[in-house]
């Protein structure tokens, strides 16, 4: 018997990177996965890739969130796990001083609303199973504040961190598990982004990771993957650090 034998996952933002990983990863250990994601190219790649469901949606859109875990729940009978993940990187220059509030605004959008949404529209189904695992995706600059100004981005993650918490003490009686991965710099398409805009911003990175390298996806797959599982039972409104260390440095 697999680890996640059977158990419905609905993940945004499995097109790519984290998303992605955590999408194989879940098939392997017996999951059914649902893939959302906006891009009409990765998200279906990824959904047949996995054996899964690709549902097309813009998570910041409440309509599309409310389509994406009803077609999980229509088509294999629960919503056993949502990992919400799809973000976006901050603007070029995302310190307080240059942020313009569109931008800003755009990056609450996709980072922290999104996320407030997910959780709004899974929970009923979960609360009507009596059991259920979210994962919401934040970062360790949560935790720890960047001192490469990322303002929008620090403070969509600190959101979610919040938000997790507070949902995990407050469903936990009904069997509903919420935390908040944070994981540290991940080498996936949004990470090599944000380093092409910036190409010294890498190096500066690399060094305060103990660790000595960025995280593979996989390797964050493998986090999420245990806080889906039974294995997490007794872990709910927690900060969850894949980082390398670079929290703790
Ligand atoms: P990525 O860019 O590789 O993948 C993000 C996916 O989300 C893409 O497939 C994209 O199409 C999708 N997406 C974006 N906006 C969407 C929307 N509005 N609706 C639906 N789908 C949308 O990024 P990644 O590095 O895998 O990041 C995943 C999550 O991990 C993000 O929340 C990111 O902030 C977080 N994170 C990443 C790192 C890192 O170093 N890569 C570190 C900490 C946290």
């Amino acid at each position: 018997m697999q680890r996640l034998q059977d158990r419905v996952a609905v993940i945004t933002g499995a097109g790519s990177g984290i998303g992605l990983a955590t999408a194989r990863r879940f098939a392997e250990e017996g999951a059914r996965v649902v893939c959302v994601d906006l891009d009409e190219a990765s998200g279906p790649a990824a959904a047949a890739e996995v054996g899964g469901l690709y549902v097309k949606a813009d998570v910041t859109v409440e309509e599309d969130v409310v389509r994406a875990f009803r077609t999980a729940f229509d088509t294999y009978g629960s919503v056993d796990v949502a990992f919400n993940n799809a973000g976006i990187s901050p603007p070029e220059d995302d310190s307080i001083l240059e942020t313009g509030i569109d931008a800003w605004r755009r990056v609450q959008e996709v980072n922290l609303t999104s996320v407030y949404l997910c959780c709004k529209h899974a929970i009923p189904y979960m609360r009507r199973q009596g059991k259920g695992s979210i994962i919401n995706t934040a970062s360790f600059v949560a935790v720890m504040g960047s001192a490469t100004s990322q303002i929008s981005y620090t403070a969509s993650k600190g959101g979610v961190l919040a938000m997790s918490r507070e949902l995990g003490v407050q469903f936990a009686r009904e069997g509903i598990r919420v935390n908040a991965l944070c994981p540290g710099p991940v080498d996936t398409p949004l990470l090599r982004e944000l380093f092409a805009k910036d190409p010294e911003r890498a190096q500066r990175r690399l060094v305060h990771i103990p660790l000595g390298r960025f995280a593979e996806a996989s390797e964050i797959a493998a986090a999420v993957a245990f806080l889906a599982s039974d294995d997490a039972s007794f872990v709910t409104g927690s900060e969850f650090l894949v980082d390398g260390g670079i929290s703790g440095a």
